[in-house]
């Protein structure tokens, strides 16, 4: 079968580690044809992003954190002068403090409501804007979701919330840049064991209680994740906007 996506540049964010949903996907781009470029937050980060880069043959690793307008700015720029144009951009990245992933959603304190929503819904409007002049041909945004956004799930509480207003945003950036055949969506992926996914109380009851009583039974594995992201980011997704996929082994269809 030829590669899905031959000939594109993809910028990639959120790889932490290997067990970062962005790693599986930029496992399948490399593997569809894609000229794939990482980000890495820190410099903690740098060394591990660049050695996992080298393994899957990306293109380049550049910094940012998403937090700083001025590291958003340079990573366009390094893009631009690097690549010229770009195809597609996944968004992989969340936070939120361990404390407000424990206590009740309740007792949430202003600044970090504000901190998770600013890392994980913000940085989407903002990379989104400085992406977008550098998508000359139409390209494809995607970021991630999970059904807490939706639904109350046990400790999720304020990374619900913004994940509720990361779903928002999709829709408001696939409306503004649909003319310029730009598609923004977002994959609402199962519960997979990553660092992130570690800093909820009890997270593995949740992994455990979603593969048990879904549909198929089982886990969501991070590589049906990425195939989606794949087909988001081909001419295959080519009509589909605004929209949250499911890639959950079927759990968001249960009642009890
Ligand atoms: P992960 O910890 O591997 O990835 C999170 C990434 O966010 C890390 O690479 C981290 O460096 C990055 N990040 C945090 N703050 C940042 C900042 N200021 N600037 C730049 N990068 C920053 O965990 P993951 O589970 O792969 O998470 C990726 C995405 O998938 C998140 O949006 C998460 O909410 C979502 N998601 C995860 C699950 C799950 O169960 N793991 C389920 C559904 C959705």
């Amino acid at each position: 079968m030829s590669q899905l996506l031959a000939g594109k540049n993809a910028l990639i964010l959120g790889v932490a580690n290997k067990w970062s949903i962005a790693y599986a996907i930029a496992h399948a781009y490399v593997r569809e044809g894609a000229r794939v470029l990482l980000t890495y937050q820190s410099e903690r980060q740098k060394q591990t992003v660049e050695e996992l880069g080298a393994e899957l043959g990306v293109a380049r690793v550049l910094p940012c954190d998403v937090t700083q307008e001025a590291e958003v700015s340079a990573l366009v720029e390094q893009i631009r002068t690097g690549c010229g144009t770009l195809d597609a951009m996944v968004h992989s990245i969340a936070f939120a403090n361990k404390e407000d992933l424990s206590r009740p959603f309740v007792e949430t304190p202003r600044e970090g409501f504000l901190l998770a929503h600013d890392v994980s819904a913000y940085s989407l409007v903002a990379l989104s804007r400085a992406v977008a002049p550098l998508m000359t041909a139409g390209g494809s945004i995607m970021t991630l979701s999970y059904l807490a956004s939706v639904r109350v799930m046990p400790n999720y509480n304020v990374m619900g919330v913004a994940k509720a207003s990361l779903e928002a945003c999709v829709r408001y950036l696939a409306s503004d840049l649909g003319p310029q055949n730009i598609r923004v969506n977002a994959i609402s992926a199962g519960p997979v064991k990553t660092a992130s996914a570690r800093a909820v109380k009890d997270f593995s009851k949740m992994l455990e209680g979603a593969a048990a009583h879904g549909p198929l039974r089982r886990a969501t594995d991070p590589a049906e994740v990425a195939d989606t992201a794949v087909f988001l980011a081909s001419t295959l997704g080519r009509g589909v906007t605004g929209n949250v996929v499911y890639v959950d082994a079927g759990f968001q269809i249960m009642g009890v």
